[in-house]
């Protein structure tokens, strides 16, 4: 099979080469030449674990290229995989659209012969009905199968993801395309992987349907960790005696500090909009929006009462600054919102992340001082906060941070210390969802 993915980012990135790692032959197209150029001398653009030594060996075994040449390589596949942005559209949370239809126009303009063109990209019902038209429109004579084919990796466990999915949703009712994307996947089968096979518009709302459900599983168990504070709960308890149920099951169940990144607000807002647009409101889609949004400020409230009431010119040290642990996407991250009340507060904040200190700093106010270790963050701080759960924070030192801060104070937005495990250092803590200690 030849493949053409176009946009090399997380998602497309990470789908091509894992194409390219099932035997097909894989052409990765970006209109950002930098990142063609990064990759081309065996730079990634991204973080993502395994990612380059997947790169490398694909590329080496000559399944995989780069390239900021569209045409050729769609004039030649079998397969054109739609794999760019979607992000909210300024001013009313809509999905901006003109990337997938600027990609749509260019593929339509440079296909050969019988081509089906994939929308992995997570877009509203009835964006692939709008490509087929805007490709005729465009090119009368192609000869193109448009798919909904959307995409449930996770950041940071991309590559598994991929090629152990729980699912491959494929929207098409075209006979040749269906063909076509069985071979196209026909290396998971022996992974007995389940191609569920809909309708165009049924497969766009899978996605949102799929994330909403999520980003409202989350919100519910942030606000009964808020409930669980008032009465003297412990949340984790309640995220496993409720998960233990098969009906409900124990994953998204980890009270934090509002879910962020690149998929969950924008999706969420992008099927509100979709929602009300065709008078169907989802109300508690508009509420989990609004709870969420909410909850990132409430974080540094929580910081504030951990010191005692007054931040005015205390040093609070952040750990993590990623919307989750190992990858470097700031998008949306808790961090951004937190991180601004906390300065609000009079707060100087001192930051470190593992991975995405460069991709946070054009996204964080100004004022904060980077620092390149947990210690060096923590030092002479007046409270340390844990904003993402990067596994290097999960065995800190706690002995020698006690000696090098102002005030032991922690505060864990993840839970991942055991409130005595942290007080037996002479520390005092707040976490979500549990008894301050
Ligand atoms: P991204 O911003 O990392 O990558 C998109 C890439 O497309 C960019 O590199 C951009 O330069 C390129 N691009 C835009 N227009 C182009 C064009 N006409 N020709 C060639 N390249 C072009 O985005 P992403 O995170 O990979 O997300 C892509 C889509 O997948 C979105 O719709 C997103 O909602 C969806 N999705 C993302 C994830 C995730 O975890 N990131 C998971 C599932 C689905």
């Amino acid at each position: 099979m030849k493949i053409v993915m176009i946009g090399s980012g997380y998602v497309g990135l990470v789908s091509g080469v894992c194409f390219a790692d099932f035997g097909h032959q894989v052409i990765c197209v970006d209109k950002d030449a930098s990142k063609i150029e990064a990759l081309n001398s065996g730079r990634l653009p991204i973080y993502e674990p395994g990612l380059d030594e997947l790169v490398a060996k694909n590329v080496r075994e000559q399944r995989l290229s780069f390239t900021t040449d569209l045409a050729g390589p769609v004039g030649e596949a079998d397969a054109v995989f739609i794999a760019v942005g979607t992000p909210s559209r300024r001013g009313d949370g809509h999905a901006d659209l003109s990337y997938v239809y600027g990609a749509a126009r260019e593929i339509a303009a440079a296909v050969k012969g019988f081509t089906v063109v994939v929308d992995k990209s997570t877009v509203p019902v009835g964006t692939g009905d709008e490509v087929e038209r805007l490709m005729r429109e465009a090119n009368p004579e192609a000869d193109v199968a448009v798919v909904s084919n959307p995409e449930f990796l996770r950041e940071g466990a991309a590559i598994g993801d991929f090629k152990r999915p729980d699912r491959i949703v494929i929207g098409t009712v075209d006979e040749r395309a269906k063909a076509v994307m069985t071979d196209v996947y026909r290396p998971l089968f022996l992974n007995t992987s389940p191609l569920i096979f809909t309708d165009r518009r049924t497969a766009e709302l899978i996605k949102y349907s799929a994330n909403a459900f999520l980003a409202m599983k989350i919100t519910f168990i942030n606000e009964i960790a808020d409930l669980c504070e008032k009465v003297g709960a412990d949340v984790q308890q309640v995220a496993r005696g409720i998960g233990a149920d098969n009906r409900i099951g124990s994953k998204f169940l980890h009270a934090g500090p509002g879910y962020g990144g690149s998929c969950f607000p924008k999706d969420t807002l992008a099927l509100v909009k979709t929602a009300q647009d065709n008078d169907s409101p989802v109300r508690l889609i508009e509420t989990t929006v609004a709870i969420n949004d909410q909850r990132k400020r409430a974080m540094a409230r929580k910081v504030v009462r951990a010191v005692g009431g007054d931040l005015y010119g205390k040093k609070v040290a952040v750990l993590g600054l990623t919307f989750k642990p190992n990858t470097d996407d700031m998008r949306e991250a808790p961090s951004i919102s937190i991180i601004q009340a906390l300065q609000d507060a009079g707060a100087k904040v001192s930051a470190y992340d593992p991975v995405g200190m460069e991709q946070a700093k054009p996204l964080l106010p100004a004022g904060i001082s980077y620092a390149d270790s947990v210690y060096e963050a923590a030092a002479d701080a007046h409270c340390i906060v844990i904003v993402t759960e990067w596994d290097q924070f999960r065995a800190l030192d706690l002995p020698r941070l006690k000696e090098s801060v102002a005030d032991p104070i922690l505060v864990d937005l993840r839970n991942i210390y055991q409130p005595e495990e942290v007080t037996r250092h002479g520390f005092r803590y707040a976490s979500i969802g549990r008894a301050s200690a």
